[in-house]
């Protein structure tokens, strides 16, 4: 088998999809993609398909190897972004020409579900009480909300109270019945981060995502001697090689590689493995699509590290179309309680809607993050 086209449709809300094409007819899906920065690893797509154009799409191995070493320079969010949705893809062509899916050619399940769990709040955390009661009606039983708004480096006693009062009246409109993640998204600072971590305690969030930004990684060993709140991070790192030193620095508790940034099936199931050996927890991040997502559910079901998983369904992003808006086995994506059992169909197990597809990337979005401002006029972290 050879591969013989790589196609890519960007498509709203802000989603990226790869269509690798076969000289047998059999077709692979990936999402090479970051947010906001779409069109970029587009192209960086186009221009590694001078290394696979040709080549026999079984050698995943070999080729992520030619992707990664092949141009001397490596890494970073663009490149990793774009081997994340050729090796996606590639898994799947792998699992259809075998007609398994992927969690079966790395080895089988170790276990039946998934659990995931849902965004609440939007940007500026509002209407969070009403929106987990709304999703607790549907089973769901465990969130994410963003963490605060603009904080300055140094903040004042409002803007923590303001924090904490949030976290508070979750708990205490739900006590136990609900369990949530806190995002700090990167926005806070790292005294305000010891501050905050030390005044969310007793409301014992499952976790505090990025406490700091990864630039401060150094810090997370620091901030986790000075809280018993399991620090998780990992979204903004790209690979086995960033994620070794915060491993053996110690201080995190989850890693959140994301599936679609760091490399894809072939890295992420490695990072998940030097995860356990650390006893650190596994949390795919996926606020993205559904080609995405169902590579994050093929990894979940082998590492046995796997805690939680993100999906985007119903998230703030999502303007002009949802999760499951361009897939047809829609079925395979039900959540039950909140958890959802392994993609029954080989490969990747998504089905494309590959017309609406085509249709929606006639009008390919502009999505770009917010750009916030603190209110002296400088740049603030979103
Ligand atoms: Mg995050």
């Amino acid at each position: 088998m050879k591969i013989v086209r790589l196609s890519t449709y960007h498509a709203a809300p802000r989603w990226l999809f790869l269509k690798v094409e076969t000289d047998e007819g059999i077709t692979g899906w990936g999402e090479p993609v970051i947010e906001g920065r779409a069109q970029t690893v587009e192209a960086a797509v186009h221009e590694l398909s001078d290394y696979l154009i040709g080549q026999d799409p079984s050698r995943i191995n070999d080729l992520w190897q030619t992707l990664y070493r092949g141009g001397f320079y490596r890494g970073g969010a663009v490149l990793m972004s774009a081997i994340a949705g050729i090796d996606q893809a590639l898994w799947d062509i792998k699992g259809k020409a075998l007609g398994v899916p992927v969690y079966e050619l790395l080895g089988g399940k170790v276990r039946d579900r998934m659990k995931t769990y849902r965004w609440v709040g939007g940007d500026r955390p509002a209407d969070i009480i009403a929106q987990i009661h709304e999703l607790k009606a549907l089973g769901f039983d465990t969130f994410k909300f963003n963490g605060t708004e603009e904080l300055r480096l140094i903040d004042n006693a409002a803007a923590i109270d303001a924090a904490v009062a949030k976290v508070a009246e979750i708990r205490g409109a739900f006590a136990n019945d609900v369990s949530f993640g806190i995002d700090f998204h990167g926005r806070v600072s790292v005294p305000m981060a010891r501050v905050l971590l030390r005044e969310l305690e007793p409301y014992r969030p499952l976790f505090v995502e990025e406490p700091v930004l990864p630039e401060q990684s150094e810090y997370y060993r620091r901030l986790a001697d000075s809280t018993s709140i399991p620090l998780a991070a990992g979204e903004r790192m790209y690979s086995r090689f960033e994620f070794k030193q915060v491993l053996a620095d110690g201080g995190l508790s989850i890693l959140q590689p994301d599936l679609s940034h760091a490399g894809g099936i072939t890295e992420c199931f490695k990072i998940a493995a030097m995860a356990e050996a650390y006893d650190v927890g596994f949390a795919p991040h996926c606020p993205l699509g559904p080609v995405a997502l169902a590579a994050c559910l093929q990894v979940d079901f082998v590492a046995h590290n796997a805690v939680l998983q993100e999906q985007s369904i119903g998230i703030h992003y999502n303007n002009g179309a949802d999760l499951l808006d361009y897939v047809l086995n829609k079925e395979d994506f039900r959540c039950d309680n909140g958890d959802i059992a392994a993609l029954p169909k080989p490969g990747l197990g998504v089905e494309m809607d590959e017309q609406r597809l085509l249709e929606a990337s006639r009008h390919p979005p502009a999505w770009r993050n917010p750009l916030w401002r603190h209110a002296d006029g400088s740049i603030a972290e979103w």
